[in-house]
């Protein structure tokens, strides 16, 4: 744990919506009296019928959660139709190419019309209200076209992201009995066409086998690459848009009605559906997206993740457009043309607030700060992150080289699960430490309890829960409520469990320590696998690390660490010493690495997390059994991983 902190500045303090103050006090009110504060802030969004029950959820038996049950709303009237008037000529969203010279601007009034048109065609083809609706899409606005007019219409979407297989999009198409696809010819990253409707292609074959029958694939033109077309199933988008009328009344949804089904990225095991609703999610996804990133109207918004990711879809879409923001899609990729391409586009665009995840900070700052310090980015004034434990060293680089030590850093701690925000920052009202997602945001009630399920109290380490329900929060895991019990409430009993291992400082400061299958115990001491990864990250050679524990005759667990050099560093038994000695001398002798492998690239997921139950196979000698690896970015690295190991039996 780093401890450096830095407070408040004068000048966010200025400007900020919450300050210190407001935080302690609304935080109070949020937990003591969570239905008088929802009741208040539930008003944020515009219901066609005003709810006049907040709050009825429960975490034992059958674990029920609702939230403002009586009410109805619409999320595409509230993200778009109700902007209209104030703001229709805004710019809605920002899409910036893959290509830099490639650009586009859509204000609020046409993005009104394409969702509309996209609505009506929808209806024509047969899909009515919860019907699954499946969206596979490169990060082009006809993807955020085909959320926002799912929800006019009340389908359910289940975004699958772009670059999933065959495979893995049709798991996910057998498993919601999903009939209707919006893909596109094909997508465009560093420059390379992703061939999305031959994916969807093979995947509507392989769902065919398995009782599913799509009846309708919706293509948009991005690249007008060659593909095959299926007459009677395939209909192109622009043409189906074109001959349908403008407006779409949104339908009356109830506040508890499903918005969409998202797939965990698959870290720890088989992806779940996690099930999302209405009125709580909207107005906890709005909220947090104001007050985390301060987000003042004007401000020009841009988080990097991809539709695909929970992220897109609470703080691309919904959060920001809830909020009339403006927000910025990328198709592309960090280092296309180079690995200046995110400081460019801050500069083209006037970027305020800009929101990535660790793993891209780590890659970035391992290319040089040259590449930053061309830009200017004065614009900026929120920096932002989540994903994964941002290591200190990373988080420092981030504060001090892109941010130029004048903007805070949000470390957002959240889950698919979870909707929003729960552990963060506010930019005016937290003392940030590097490393630490810092406290709960309003109405989340975090509790630490060990491994029999006591709570501990004050500063402790141990397993991270919610002690109670939250607006934004999952209702079941589609089709398997029965795995939602098991999963998340049975562990502890009447609580929320995260499967995060988390610590609490003195100051009641929150430190995600990974999950907790990955804690190391080493010779009876517990430890994070993400403090000897931060430790080996603080070495001026290593651009990355992956720990994990093995069994070990004398230690119980063994540590074995996958580190990737800098470029122009080259692993030798010399360097494995250097680094050994950085760890004890860093940690203290506990920690000292057991074995380390030079790892020229890691096994992670498609949203760049690591696949830390893959790396503890290898180091078991064990990787005959590796496990689900469909949502793996790149399965070729898992190869040269096994033919380096360095625990061969
Ligand atoms: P699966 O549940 O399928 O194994 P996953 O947990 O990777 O996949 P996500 O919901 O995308 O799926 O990720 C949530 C997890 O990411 C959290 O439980 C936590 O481990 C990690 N995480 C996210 N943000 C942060 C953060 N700011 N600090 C530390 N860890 C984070
Ligand atoms: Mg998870």
């Amino acid at each position: 744990m780093s401890d450096k902190t830095y407070p408040v500045s004068e000048e966010t303090q200025a400007r900020a919506l919450v300050d210190q103050a407001t935080y302690d006090t609304w935080y109070r009110e949020s937990v003591e009296n969570p239905d008088a504060f929802w009741g208040e802030h539930g008003k944020r969004i515009d219901w066609s019928k005003p709810y006049t029950k907040v709050k009825n959820t429960s975490f034992t038996g059958d674990v029920s959660i609702k939230w403002f049950e009586d009410g109805q709303t619409n999320v595409s009237f509230n993200c778009i139709d109700r902007h209209l008037e104030t703001r229709g000529d805004q710019v809605a969203i920002i899409f910036e190419g893959d290509n830099p010279y490639i650009d586009k601007k859509i204000t609020y009034r046409e993005l009104h019309q394409h969702v509309c048109r996209l609505a009506n065609v929808m209806k024509a083809q047969g899909v009515g209200k919860g019907d699954r609706v499946t969206i596979y899409m490169p990060m082009i606005p006809e993807a955020a076209y085909a959320m926002l007019a799912c929800a006019r219409i009340g389908a359910v979407h289940s975004v699958v992201f772009g670059g999933f297989s065959p495979d893995a999009l049709a798991g996910r198409l057998v498993d919601c009995a999903s009939t209707f696809i919006v893909t596109c010819d094909e997508g465009m990253r560093g420059g390379k066409p992703i061939p999305l409707k031959d994916n969807t292609d093979k995947a509507v074959e392989i769902a065919a086998k398995n009782g599913i029958d799509v009846k309708t694939v919706l293509v948009v033109r991005r690249t007008g690459g060659k593909i095959t077309w299926a007459d009677g199933r395939d209909v192109w988008y622009h043409t189906a848009t074109q001959a349908a009328d403008a407006a779409c009344e949104p339908v009356a949804m109830n506040a508890e009605d499903p918005l969409f089904i998202l797939y965990t990225s698959g870290s720890t095991g088989k992806p779940k559906g996690v099930l999302h609703t209405t009125g709580g999610y909207l107005v906890y996804v709005a909220m947090s997206h104001e007050y985390v990133f301060d987000y003042h109207p004007g401000d020009i918004y841009w988080c990097t993740a991809d539709v695909g990711w929970v992220t897109g879809h609470s703080y691309i879409v919904y959060g920001p457009l809830a909020n009339g923001a403006t927000t910025l899609m990328f198709e592309g990729v960090p280092n296309h043309p180079d690995q200046g391409r995110f400081w460019e586009i801050i500069d083209k665009h006037q970027v305020n607030i800009f929101y990535t995840a660790p793993t891209a900070i780590r890659s970035l700052m391992g290319a040089g700060d040259a590449y930053v310090t061309r830009s200017s980015r004065k614009s900026l004034r929120i920096l932002g992150t989540v994903g994964e434990p941002i290591n200190p060293e990373a988080w420092q680089w981030y504060h001090d080289v892109v941010g130029d030590g004048r903007c805070p850093v949000v470390d957002t701690w959240w889950q698919t699960e979870t909707g929003g925000h729960m552990i963060t920052p506010l930019p005016g009202a937290t003392a940030l430490k590097p490393g630490s997602a810092t406290l709960p945001f309003f109405g989340i009630r975090p509790e630490l309890v060990d491994n029999e399920g006591n709570v501990l109290e004050g500063a402790a380490d141990g397993n991270l829960c919610i002690a109670d329900s939250w607006p934004g929060q999952m209702r079941t895991v589609y089709g398997d409520h029965e795995r939602f019990i098991q999963t998340y409430f049975s562990t502890y009993k009447g609580k929320y469990f995260t499967g995060d291992g988390c610590k609490r400082d003195a100051d009641g400061y929150y430190w995600i320590t990974g999950r907790v299958d990955d804690v190391l115990n080493v010779s009876g001491h517990r430890m994070g696998t993400a403090e000897v990864e931060s430790a080996l990250v603080s070495h001026d050679a290593v651009s990355e690390a992956a720990v994990v524990g093995y069994p070990h005759d004398i230690k119980g667990q063994g540590i074995y660490c996958y580190v990737t050099l800098m470029s122009g560093r080259e692993g030798s038994d010399d360097l494995r010493k250097a680094l050994v000695a950085h760890v004890r001398n860093e940690i203290g002798p506990i920690a000292s690495p057991d074995k380390i492998q030079f790892a020229p690239g890691l096994p992670k997921t498609r949203s760049g997390k690591i696949m830390r139950r893959i790396l503890r196979k290898i180091a078991e000698d064990d990787f005959g059994a590796l496990g689900d690896i469909s949502t793996l970015a790149d399965p070729g690295v898992v190869d040269d991983l096994v033919a380096n190991r360095q625990n061969k039996k």
